[in-house]
């Protein structure tokens, strides 16, 4: 079964084609710069790349990738009639979506419904799917939702403690993010175990760009870092994460700013790159701090420790629990991040093994605890693609059951 993987944003759309006989890539891009000047479209297949010219929308985009795909010379598959299946990434679920789903026309409307929980990532999620049923209209599509994984969180976890008639009337709590790539490493976690992943129990750190740390227990997400937007949680490269709220109005007054400009602010202009004024990346981050630059050790600092905070409220949370994971850019490159997060949590249980943790082997699943560690700590590259993949053909594969 071929599975066509489609990520849309405003302005981008990353594509991968998968063969799920054997869970390999077959080929992937990025349409970039979609209806801006000097758009492109990036295709990476067999060990090449090529280039080509991008699209003025989403359904040119989709039209232009399909050409490449099917392409005489340098296509890889014949037609488009080996596509079984597209997997569509959708950032907010909300209340609604509890699970990855086929794609109707209901649902795209209800994922556009959500886009005032997510303004940048909903319609251009849902743009993509409206192209690919304009372009390829009888195969099925499916929906997966960054929040579905922690819906099983309690109640106790997701609200806030806000008057409970604006929690009914408005929604608002916390959603949660990441969660295809939460799923994701806790079943290869699972897996390294030996256990089935109902009995897996896992403080996960997807530290990226974004950063979000989850609790799971019995292999379902019970808490997670963040929240109604992913402004919530971790320090990450240009988000504050967790603040006092007066901070925002502090702000707007002393900057005279509109309540949506500083939010601006607090998503794009904070984090790594707010306090080190250096980058919003964290290699370039290290090396500042590294030449001296106090600032950017600051910025470090600062990181770590709201990782090491969560996990830690997250331990108590689970009661122990049999792994701490890292994951995302961050996480399964960073040794130094991780000794930095890991530090002094010996009385807890969790050991660091620094060798292993600084020799482990980029793109490879590695036991770094030491042995005696009570909790063991592991660096698993996540995958949301393949996980995205997975989810789709279960759905078709129930569909064509119910034919
Ligand atoms: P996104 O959240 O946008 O998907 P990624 O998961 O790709 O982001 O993470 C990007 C972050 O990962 C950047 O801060 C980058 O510096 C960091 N990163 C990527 N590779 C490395 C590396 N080899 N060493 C340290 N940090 C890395």
């Amino acid at each position: 079964m071929k599975i066509l993987i489609i990520n849309a944003g405003s302005s981008s759309l990353k594509y991968q084609l998968l063969d799920m006989k054997t869970e390999t890539l077959i080929a992937k891009g990025n349409c970039e710069k979609i209806g801006l000047a000097d758009p492109v479209i990036s295709y990476k297949h067999d060990g090449k790349e090529d280039v080509f010219k991008g699209a003025k929308n989403h359904e040119e985009a989709i039209k232009k990738v399909l050409d490449i795909l099917v392409d005489k010379d340098n296509g890889v598959i014949k037609s488009f009639d080996e596509i079984d299946a597209i997997g569509h990434r959708v950032v907010m679920g909300g209340w609604i979506f509890k699970e990855s789903t086929l794609i109707d026309d209901k649902v795209i409307e209800q994922i556009e419904k959500l886009s005032e929980m997510a303004p940048l990532h909903n319609p251009a999620n849902a743009m993509g799917m409206r192209a690919c049923k304009k372009v390829m209209p009888n195969i099925p599509q499916v929906a997966i939702f960054d929040t579905a994984f922690h819906a099983t969180m309690p109640e106790k976890a997701y609200m806030y403690a806000i008057k409970y008639e604006d929690y009914e009337k408005y929604r608002i709590r916390r959603y949660g993010a990441h969660g295809t790539s939460h799923r994701y490493v806790v079943q290869e976690l699972a897996r390294v175990l030996n256990k089935d992943v109902k009995s897996v129990n896992a403080v996960t750190c997807h530290i990226g760009n974004g950063s979000s740390i989850t609790a799971i227990k019995n292999g379902e997400s019970v808490d997670t870092s963040m929240g109604l937007t992913p402004l919530q949680g971790v320090v990450m490269g240009t988000r504050s994460g967790d603040i006092d709220p007066s901070v925002v109005q502090f702000l707007c007054s002393h900057k005279n700013q509109t309540v949506d400009e500083v939010l601006n602010y607090l998503n794009k202009e904070c984090g790594l790159l707010g306090v080190s004024g250096v980058s919003s990346d964290h290699r370039e981050t290290t090396k500042a701090a590294v030449g001296g630059n106090k600032r950017a050790k600051l910025a470090l600092d600062l990181l770590a420790y709201s990782v090491k905070k969560y996990i830690g409220s997250y331990l108590a949370v689970l009661n122990g629990t049999d792994a701490i994971v890292f994951t995302g850019g961050i996480g399964e490159n960073s040794a130094e991040a991780r000794e930095q997060i890991l530090e002094n949590m010996e009385n807890l249980g969790v050991v660091l093994d620094k060798e292993k943790n600084n020799n482990f082997k980029r793109g490879q699943v590695e036991l770094i605890s030491a042995d005696n560690s009570k909790i063991k700590i592991y660096v698993i590259p996540t995958d949301e693609e393949l996980m995205m993949a997975r989810d789709t053909v279960q759905i078709v594969k129930k569909l064509k059951k119910s034919k």
